[in-house]
């Protein structure tokens, strides 16, 4: 947990006056339902108590000046003409949230910006969306702007997705703006409906980093979207009424398997049965049947390596390791996966041996760090404490 009275200090520092308000919007992990967001599924991620915090003030003209602690680095526009950054890639997400609110006609003025965040940058965390749903929250709040969760997540997305040029799915902005303290959500990413469930009080998510990244995560996502679509039409053929793979059922995919090629099956049957494990996950979180969810975790990490094939050894082996500690439930790769973090649930007395062990076997098998983070469900974007 950052300190908002050293980030306050940091802001007058830099811009020789104090701000008036500091946001913080929070990281999170998805515990199941992987590649099912852009099928029109459901996801089932939890805030974590990693988070970016910005701190704020307005500026009588048009200018925004925006510092972050993670590069030492300041960035300067005016809103009359917000364009890519080429040199600068992370002042981007703020330009494109910036240039997203202009783009609803809602009426700002420029400000002085202050980032600090503890959200691991790039290890699947999602740091982006915490950065971009921070400094939309905060632009709001400088003027007086009412926009709900949910538009301000679309928002956040729209940014990414136009303006960094990363096409993410809504999860990531949704869990960042709408995270609820100790739940998780589940949400339905066709029309955004969404059901808090309480993670029980004795279990901790516990993220393993496993400090592998591939290049060919991003060709490997959009190969994996292309084959989902793929599949759709070629489903089609027989049920002309689906959209999505979403509508597709575990049964009417194997009634109807010959009419996709090996790979376009093995896919679509990932998506199909993982959007089937996410519910049956939120039916047992809702029971408090921890012994199922983790069963149903570990199903899901099979599929992703087996199916979609988007794990690496490394992160099998992390899975592994940690289903072998007595009071792990189960293991999983979260995120889009070549590398990235897996995610565990955990007993609370068991933690601390999972931690030990999980790092010991990581490195003796490896020579890698485990990055292991013991993550509590968070709230969703809020203002930090008053400043
Ligand atoms: P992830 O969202 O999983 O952490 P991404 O590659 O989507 O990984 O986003 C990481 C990028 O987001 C960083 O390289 C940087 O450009 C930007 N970013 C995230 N947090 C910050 C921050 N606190 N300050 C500046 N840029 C940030
Ligand atoms: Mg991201």
């Amino acid at each position: 947990m950052q300190d908002p009275h050293v980030i306050r200090d940091a802001f007058a520092e830099r811009f020789g006056y104090h701000p008036r308000l500091i946001v913080r919007a929070p990281g999170r992990v998805n515990l199941i339902g992987e590649h099912t967001d852009y099928n029109e599924g459901f996801v089932f991620p939890i805030a974590i108590d990693r988070e970016a915090f910005v701190a704020a003030r307005s500026r009588p003209d048009t200018t925004f000046r925006v510092y972050t602690a993670q590069f030492d680095q300041e960035d300067s526009f005016t809103i009359d003409q917000i364009e890519r950054r080429p040199d600068m890639p992370w002042a981007n997400y703020v330009r494109g949230v910036v240039k997203g609110i202009l783009a609803r006609d809602l009426p700002i003025t420029g400000a002085d910006l202050l980032i600090s965040s503890d959200v691991p940058l790039g290890s699947g965390l999602s740091s982006s969306a915490s950065l971009e749903v921070a400094v939309g929250y905060a632009v709001q709040l400088l003027n007086n702007i009412n926009l709900l969760g949910e538009e301000l997540a679309l928002l956040a997305q729209g940014a990414e997705n136009s303006f960094v040029g990363v096409q993410c799915g809504i999860m990531d902005q949704f869990i960042s703006a709408l995270g609820r303290a100790d739940h998780a959500l589940l949400l339905d990413c066709r029309d955004l409906s969404y059901r808090p469930l309480p993670i029980p009080p004795d279990v901790r998510v516990v993220v393993c980093g496993s400090g592998v990244h591939h290049n060919l995560g991003n060709s490997g996502y959009n190969e994996r979207r292309a084959a989902c679509n793929e599949a759709v039409r070629l489903l089609r053929a027989r049920m002309p009424k689906i959209s999505a793979l979403r509508d597709v059922s575990v049964a009417s995919l194997t009634a109807n398997a010959d009419l996709l090629p090996p790979t376009i099956l093995m896919r679509a049957r990932h998506v199909v049965t993982e959007n089937q494990r996410t519910l049956a996950a939120a039916a047992a979180l809702e029971r408090a049947d921890l012994v199922t969810f983790g069963r149903l975790m570990n199903e899901s990490h099979a599929s992703m390596r087996d199916d979609y094939e988007v794990s690496v050894p490394e992160i099998d082996l992390l899975t592994e390791l940690a289903r072998a500690v007595p009071g792990c439930y189960g293991s999983r790769l979260t995120g889009g996966g070549f590398g990235g973090s897996t995610v565990s649930m955990v007993t609370i007395s068991a933690v601390d041996g999972f931690v030990q062990e999980v790092a010991a076997g990581y490195l003796a098998q490896t020579g890698r760090t485990a990055d292991i983070l013991v993550c509590r469900p968070s709230e969703g974007v809020g203002r930090a404490t008053a400043v």
